[in-house]
């Protein structure tokens, strides 16, 4: 390896300026300020150095808003980089560390001409937000992408199911460093990809398919009267998305399908699609009409001259609020005739519906019926996995995960018009960090990616999201650890928790009592360290109350919790039902669960976690060919999960009368199930009372500020 010669160049208060030279030299002795005999070689110059702090910054030196004037020296030196960046990277790195000033301006002269132009570098001296929100250090030890991505004639990046998870994922264990990008880094990234794109005269579309609302605090901690993802909904605008389609989501409340109709569909112009699901609203004209949210679908061409014919479909969701409508996708393709009658380049159908087990083959077949061999390419989600497959030849169904954890990549190679051979498609499930860009570290990110994210680090700390309940001890997770155990997070809420936070201002506290709710309640993992106001909306999001029944005797109460569980034929058939309305009403952690298990036993999990050479990740088979999974990992263990949890009952006798609290979620459910394991009474809702004012989303925080400080 040649070694490399280039000057970095930064500026530093007068004062500041020997302790951080002489920290860097001490440092780095060999590759920072030496030329040849001699070392601690620097070049000095005096100046007058201005900056006004900015709301959100936490300057060292000044005030916020007030402009400063500082003595500071520009400061050049010598670094000697074995040829892979690897030492400007230590001492960019080495120089934020030491740094007194939040943001630190440096750039990088290549000895023959300007390598990286003027940038600035985050450091933050009191480690506040970096420690919760900050981007995870590029150099944390990844396991780099197995290939080069494969190249077509069109491109696509996917995304889908962000549900807020715009910042990444910033814990520090696995598998959450994979997916430590956050939406800055994505913007970067995508821009890299453009350039690329055009350097290879191809097309590239980047293309989501819903679900932007409900997961973290940045979509859903704002303050009261806010509007949920309304403030996290400017940072996905930024980006050059050709297509968006609409998910569930966005319809379980009526102000928020009204705020993405108003305020987010405008931006798309024309392309935030929602083919088959309408919103009421009073035109200008004093009339109600039902509208698409957005559009119904969308003609347009691509920077090389192809026209395309997109669609947005939503599958058949019945939880939708008031004054939405979601209409079947048999129905709606009914009204699609004159839609896709001309004959495009391609077809790109996005939607919010799993390409597997649903409702694609009836948008395709209808398509089909009139182009026998248009390519079709369809991006789906809403199931939260990774899966792929192929409805024919000539087309390629994607789905790419959820919260920021998978970027799906689509290819396709065209042929000519009319032809019937196979087309070569690949498919690729990238995790979200800064790789693939053809790009190192620093010449990554770009200024609009800073941009968004110094933005969204803006709106955590609006938001307080990185309040402190306390600092979790260890991992506890929803099923990489059997229920019940210490690493459980079913375990924690249940039985620790839930009677600690329910017992507050309770005078029915010191009455036994059984606790019930369902498993889903818990919607993800929660990670050793600081647990913070968002993490507390990201692992138990819901507002769901608690109720009880008072003095059912102890022999029928402790029969509820297994008979809820299926315990007999006759509810495992009322379960199916139940799952299949709930699947309805937008409930998916049962697939994704399913399918967990799937890939860990399909993937003997268990050996190659032994063998310990591969981190811990997302292992996919599906049914495209080759592999899909663009960075090799082990499976994550699994442990299936019953679909209702309870606290262990206190040790009465069979006939003492007991409090049977739960959640009101499953009130309708637990009152069915109470009346067929007894007969002496007939429990209806008149006999529900409120347990608690606490709400099921307070619960890991109350009880962290008592356990966990
Ligand atoms: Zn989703
Ligand atoms: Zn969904």
């Amino acid at each position: 390896m040649s070694l490399q010669r280039f000057k970095l160049i930064f500026f530093v208060p007068k004062d500041s300026t020997q302790r951080v030279l002489s920290h860097l030299f001490s440092r780095y002795p060999e590759e920072l300020g030496k030329i040849g005999n001699y070392d601690q070689a620097a070049f000095i110059s005096r100046g007058t150095g201005q900056f006004r702090p900015l709301s959100g910054a936490n300057p060292n030196i000044g005030k916020v808003g007030e402009l400063e004037f500082v003595e500071e020296d520009r400061v050049e030196l010598v670094v000697s980089d074995k040829g892979q960046r690897e030492q400007i990277r230590d001492a960019v790195r080495e120089l934020k560390n030491v740094h007194p000033y939040e943001e630190v301006a440096t750039s990088l002269l290549g000895f023959l001409g300007l390598l990286s132009t003027l940038r600035a570098v985050s450091a933050c001296a009191d480690d506040h937000d970096h420690s919760i929100f900050g981007r995870a250090d590029p150099s944390a030890p990844l396991t780099p992408p197995s290939r080069p991505l494969e190249w077509g004639d069109i491109n696509i990046i996917h995304t889908t199911d962000t549900h807020g998870w715009l910042l990444g994922h910033q814990k520090k264990s696995f598998p959450e460093p994979n997916y430590s990008g956050d939406f800055g880094d994505f913007a970067s990234f995508v821009s890299h990809m453009k350039k690329i794109a055009i350097e290879r005269d191809v097309d590239l579309l980047l293309v989501d398919s819903g679900d932007l609302h409900d997961g973290t605090g940045l979509s859903d901690g704002f303050p009261p009267g806010g509007i949920d993802a309304h403030d996290s909904n400017q940072f996905l605008k930024r980006l050059p998305y050709d297509v968006m389609a609409i998910g569930n989501h966005e319809l379980y409340v009526y102000a928020n399908t009204l705020d993405m109709h108003e305020n987010f569909a405008p931006s798309l112009r024309g392309r935030y699609l929602s083919s088959n699901a309408n919103i009421t609203v009073v035109n200008e004209q004093g009339q109600v009409v039902s509208v698409p949210v957005g559009s119904r679908f969308a003609k347009f061409t691509t920077r090389k001259g192809r026209k395309v014919t997109s669609l947005g479909v939503l599958f058949d969701f019945t939880g939708n609020d008031k004054n939405t409508t979601v209409q079947k996708v048999e129905d709606m393709i009914k009204e699609f005739a004159d839609a896709i009658k001309d004959e495009p380049d391609f077809f790109l159908l996005v939607g919010h519906m799993p390409v597997a087990r649903d409702k694609w083959p009836f948008v395709f077949n209808a398509i089909r019926a009139v182009h026998p061999t248009t390519p079709i390419l369809i991006l789906g989600g809403h199931t939260h996995i990774r899966d792929c497959l192929q409805l024919d030849g000539r087309s390629m169904s994607l789905e790419s995960g959820r919260y920021m954890e998978t970027i799906g990549w689509l290819s396709a190679k065209l042929d000519r018009k009319g032809s019937t051979k196979n087309i070569t498609f690949s498919r690729r499930y990238l995790d979200p960090n800064r790789y693939h860009s053809n790009r190192t570290n620093l010449q990554f990110d770009t200024r609009e990616g800073n941009d968004i994210t110094r933005g969204l680090n803006d709106l955590a700390k609006r938001f307080d999201l990185s309040f402190q309940f306390g600092t979790a001890p260890h991992d506890f997770t929803i099923t990489q650890a059997p229920y019940p155990s210490n690493n459980s997070l079913l375990s924690l809420f249940i039985e620790n928790a839930l009677p600690v936070a329910l017992a507050i201002n309770n005078t029915r506290s010191s009455i036994p009592s059984i606790m019930i709710t369902n498993s889903g309640s818990q919607r993800f993992d929660l990670y050793a360290g600081p647990f913070t106001k968002n993490d507390q909306l990201t692992a138990s999001p819901f507002a769901d109350s608690f109720l009880f029944l008072p003095g059912v005797p102890f022999v029928s109460a402790k029969q509820v919790l297994p008979t809820l569980n299926n315990a007999g034929a006759n509810e495992r058939a009322l379960s199916e039902k139940r799952e299949e309305e709930l699947y309805g009403r937008g409930y998916v952690d049962a697939v994704y669960r399913k399918w967990l298990e799937e890939m860990d036993m399909r993937n003997a999990g268990f050996e190659r976690r032994a063998a310990g050479d591969l981190t811990l990740g997302y292992v996919t088979t599906d049914a495209c060919p080759g592999i899909g999974d663009d960075t090799m990992h082990v499976p994550l263990p699994f442990h299936s999960i019953p679909d209702f949890i309870g606290s262990v009952p206190s040790a009465v006798s069979d006939d003492a009368p007991i409090d049977l609290v739960f959640v009101d979620f499953i009130e309708t459910q637990l009152l069915q199930v109470l009346n067929t394991v007894q007969k002496t009474k007939t429990y209806t809702t008149a006999d529900v009372q409120a347990y608690s004012p606490v709400l099921a989303n307070q619960v890991l925080g109350i009880y962290a500020q008592q356990a966990w400080n």
